[in-house]
């Protein structure tokens, strides 16, 4: 007993007097066990991604391995099977090395498993945790909750601007498969951007039939930026009607044809300098209504950049010239 307390009071001691903080800044709930810094840079672009891994490995086998320079590799975050345990290795604000050419914009999350035995490993403990994580990572920077469903198949590597929160697997240039066909994605989707609690809990306006303006010729852009053929005029027409129906179809949404509080958040679509498309045109057709001035040319550069965090200051959102959900709500008000 005495020496059960002698060692307490020592680690209490050094807790105290040596270590660094055990608390993450950036995630409150996750411990703070860095990774050696020879594993990872700074950052040179805006976090807009998330990336789900799996280790290949065990949870502190993968801790230490990113603690050792031989490694060459590391994630922001790894999260344990058994109980749902986050460790932060990678501070958001650093590069994280995780996942190729897309590690720039992109915080790294590693679960603790092998891709072949999904059904041990992958936990509802872990599942809730990484969920609970993803959001915090998305809802700080005001990005819309854009999670890979797994449609197109595990493999599938969709469109950046489409999703994202995305498999290591499902970035361009990888070699790499994990989370593996194991991984359940539309669980995943509704942990992060469900109905239930922790979603974002904005008022979109409701546009339906009938219905004319701006806000209509956003969704129709939006539409075509998702692959519905349909012609841009403002007006909602049968024509939008039907590819609402379609869209909310292919979305688990309820067919009404109706765009609301549940169609406007998976309608909208990240939105960044360097974008091109309809998506970028119903941004700076947005924008000029506010009288930006802008070309509404579908190439998002400088002015339009400019445009949109001169229209985030005017709405008291952070200026990062990121068309997220936020600004997108604030947009087609
Ligand atoms: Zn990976």
């Amino acid at each position: 007993m005495k020496t059960i307390f002698r060692g307490l009071l020592a680690s209490l001691c050094l807790a105290a007097s040596v270590q660094p903080a055990l608390a993450s800044t950036d995630y409150p709930p996750a411990i703070w066990n860095p990774a050696a810094s020879c594993n990872y840079s700074a950052r040179t672009a805006a976090v807009s991604h998330v990336t789900v891994h799996t280790t290949q490995g065990s949870y502190a086998g993968s801790i230490s391995w990113f603690q050792n320079c031989s490694a060459g590799v590391s994630a922001h975050y790894v999260i344990r099977s058994s109980d749902g345990q986050v460790t932060q290795m990678v501070r958001e604000a650093d590069k994280a090395w995780h996942v190729g050419t897309s590690n720039g914009y992109t915080v790294g999350i590693e679960h603790e498993g092998y891709i072949n035995d999904p059904g041990t490993w992958y936990t509802s403990a872990m599942y809730n945790a990484s969920a609970a994580l993803t959001r915090d990572i998305l809802a700080s920077r005001s990005l819309s909750q854009k999670v890979y469903d797994g449609g197109a198949g595990w493999n599938a590597v969709p469109s950046d601007s489409l999703y994202n929160v995305k498999g290591h697997v499902n970035y361009a240039n990888q070699s790499h498969t994990d989370p593996g066909s194991g991984w359940d994605w539309p669980r995943y989707k509704s942990l992060v951007a469900g109905s239930g609690s922790g979603g974002t809990s904005m008022t979109w306006p409701l546009v339906q039939y009938g219905n004319t303006g701006e806000r209509v010729r956003s969704i129709q852009y939006l539409l075509q930026q998702w692959g519905y053929t349909l012609t841009v005029n403002a007006s909602f027409d049968t024509a939008t009607q039907t590819a609402v129906k379609n869209f909310q179809s292919s979305h688990g949404l309820g067919a009404d044809g109706i765009v609301g509080n549940a169609t406007w958040p998976a309608l909208t679509i990240l939105t960044q300098q360097g974008d091109s498309g309809a998506k970028v045109r119903a941004v700076q057709s947005q924008l000029n209504e506010s009288g930006a001035g802008i070309a509404v040319d579908g190439a998002f550069g400088p002015a339009t950049a400019t445009a949109v965090k001169n229209f985030q200051t005017s709405k008291g959102l952070g200026a990062d010239g990121i068309v997220g959900d936020n600004t997108w709500n604030k947009m087609v008000w």
